[in-house]
């Protein structure tokens, strides 16, 4: 077993489920295996909570040697479909994780599950029971008043079997009569006061059409397919914590050869954005966004439109921790973890989003010359590259200010700057249009300084980054920022649609050096000065589009001021 906690990462020490897992296993119990599950109901695309919980679950089951199934949890079909599924199945491959032949569908449990209804009946602990829901109210107490029997309670084995099996087949309306585990109507935990397990309803399911007409209730269906799959450790949320005593009720109730044992953890709460299914499902269908896939979504797809790599959320997620305390995670720690992963990784290059036009007047017109940049200074294996450079120039309109504040290095009239990898420049002039608007600068270069420093050691103090505007390519750039512009959206019973980020994409049309046009999806860079790119889906080497997969810094945090 000690091997298994060194393979494990030595300077994180476990959580309280990997030290449960540890022990258990240490002890023997399930002959030392450990199968985990990532049960998604496939209603909607995953986002980065689902995230958290399928890096536990398959993280688990990696670490000790064991096996994680991901289970379709499709026992509500008004909701689901098999388009959830396979984005279901790509987003956990995306994320790194191979649940081999391993995928299963909590349907194909039916028959199963049916049949263990059949035996709870037989063991009188099951009845039907005929009472609508207001009625039910009236037995059903609350809180602080406990429950009272309802009729019906009492009805023969053999009459709940005949009814059950008449429910089955057809023979009942919708909502005319459920079947309950009898337990205890005066239990503290009103889950255990004869919880409803099957009901009537007619609805197609889109793997078994019309076969069922009844229908398991999740706390029922969820034990039993854990148990059917030999899971060890069921990790879940905690607000499965007060379903907990059914889920070992039930198993108890009918012997089940092999009892799985549920832990709870916390839920991953981020701010700034929605994570609720109905939400999400809301923005798309009401073109709030542009899809699922929308990169401000912070579902799985929308994450890795983005250009979020696949290490970046793990190692957020990672960082987060697994507890059993709830709290609300910073975007801003999201937004730290990628950069810090993609500033490692990610070669440089240079682009303009906001392009302002440069003629260093006393180059030569035709001329043209390759000049020498750094890939990335964080890897030195990652090499250099050869920039073109010209008389004509692209710089950004924020590297330029005609009366420059007191602290402003950059251009300005008469001022030297820096082009980075390039030259000293002096702007000597402006060009501007009918309303006053400079247009275009006109600066001369000093050829002493290739490469950046001057021979007789005058000092700039502003570094720039352009491109050469005869070779570079126009591309469109997609700045994305926080989904909503409050922490919160939708608390207080305040409609979360009114609280969207009006800015939360902006459009613009600028130029990247040459090369950059076949950039594809999901191999992201970082533009010099400027933040961290990616190649959009809708991207072309014709028309490059690129996402602002975060920006270099966080501006968030002073514009709230
Ligand atoms: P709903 O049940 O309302 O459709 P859900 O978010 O619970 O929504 P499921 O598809 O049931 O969606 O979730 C699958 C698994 O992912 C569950 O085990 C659930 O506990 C876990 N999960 C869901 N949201 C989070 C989250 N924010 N953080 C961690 N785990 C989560
Ligand atoms: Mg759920």
């Amino acid at each position: 077993m000690s091997d298994i906690i060194e393979n494990n990462d030595v300077n994180t020490p476990l959580d309280f489920i990997r030290e449960i897992v540890t022990e258990e296993v240490k002890a023997g119990k399930h002959g030392g295996k450990v199968v985990t599950r990532f049960p998604p109901e496939p209603n909607g695309y995953l986002h980065i909570g689902h995230a958290k919980a399928i890096c536990l679950d398959f993280g688990i089951a990696e670490e000790f040697g064991g096996k994680c199934n991901l289970r379709m949890d499709d026992t509500n079909p008004t909701k689901e479909n098999m388009e959830y599924v396979e984005s279901i199945i790509d987003d956990v491959k995306w994320l790194g994780f191979d649940p081999e032949e391993r995928v299963y569908f909590a349907s194909d449990y039916f028959e199963e599950m049916y049949r263990c209804a059949v035996e709870l009946i037989k063991r009188g602990k099951a009845y039907i029971c005929e009472l609508s829901p207001e009625e039910w109210k009236e037995y059903c107490g609350n809180l602080s008043v406990p429950g009272k029997n309802p009729p019906g309670r009492s009805r023969s084995i053999e009459e709940n079997l005949d009814l059950f099996e008449r429910m089955k087949n057809g023979e009942f309306e919708d909502g005319k009569m459920v079947l309950r585990a009898k337990i205890d109507m005066a239990s503290p935990n009103i889950n255990l006061r004869d919880p409803v397990i099957y009901r009537i309803r007619r609805i197609h399911h889109f793997r078994h059409g019309d076969k069922w007409c009844i229908y398991p209730m999740y706390d029922f269906a969820h034990p039993l397919e854990d148990a059917i799959e030999g899971v060890t450790h069921s990790l879940c949320t905690l607000e499965f914590e007060i379903h907990r005593p059914f889920y070992d009720w039930l198993l108890e109730a009918l012997d089940y050869p092999h009892r799985p044992r549920q832990i709870e953890f916390s839920r991953l709460n981020l701010n700034y954005t929605v994570m609720s299914k109905r939400k999400l499902l809301q923005l798309v269908k009401e073109n709030h966004v542009s899809g699922w896939d929308d990169p401000r979504m912070p579902t799985i797809r929308g994450i890795r439109r983005r250009g979020v790599p696949a290490s970046a959320l793990k190692k957020f997620i990672k960082e987060c921790g697994i507890t059993k305390f709830d709290g609300v995670t910073d975007y801003a720690k999201f937004e730290h973890c990628i950069r810090e992963e993609l500033n490692a990784t990610c070669d440089r290059f240079l682009g303009v989003i906001d392009p302002l036009e440069v003629e260093i007047i006393n180059y030569p017109a035709e001329g043209i010359e390759d000049l020498d940049a750094i890939n990335n200074p964080e890897d030195p294996a990652a090499g250099s590259r050869k920039l073109a450079f010209g008389r004509t120039l692209y710089i950004d309109k924020a590297d330029f200010m005609l009366e420059p504040v007191k602290g402003y290095f950059r251009l300005a009239p008469d001022k030297e700057v820096r082009l980075r990898y390039g030259y000293f420049i002096k702007c000597v002039d402006v060009v501007k249009d009918a309303d006053g608007n400079v247009t275009k600068l006109l600066c001369t270069y000093d050829p002493e300084t290739r490469g950046g420093n001057a021979p007789d050691g005058r000092k700039v103090k502003g570094t720039i980054h352009w491109v050469d505007a005869a070779t570079a390519v126009p591309a469109e750039f997609r700045l994305y920022d926080r989904l909503f512009t409050v922490e919160n959206p939708g608390a207080d019973g305040v409609d979360f649609l009114t609280q969207m980020n009006p800015d939360s994409v902006k459009l613009v049309q600028g130029f990247v050096e040459r090369g950059l046009e076949n950039s594809v999806p999901g191999k992201p860079f970082q533009l010099e000065r400027q933040g961290y790119f990616t190649a959009d889906l809708d991207s072309t080497s014709a028309k490059p589009v690129f996402n602002r997969t975060v920006a270099l810094k966080d501006s968030w945090a002073k514009k709230a001021k």
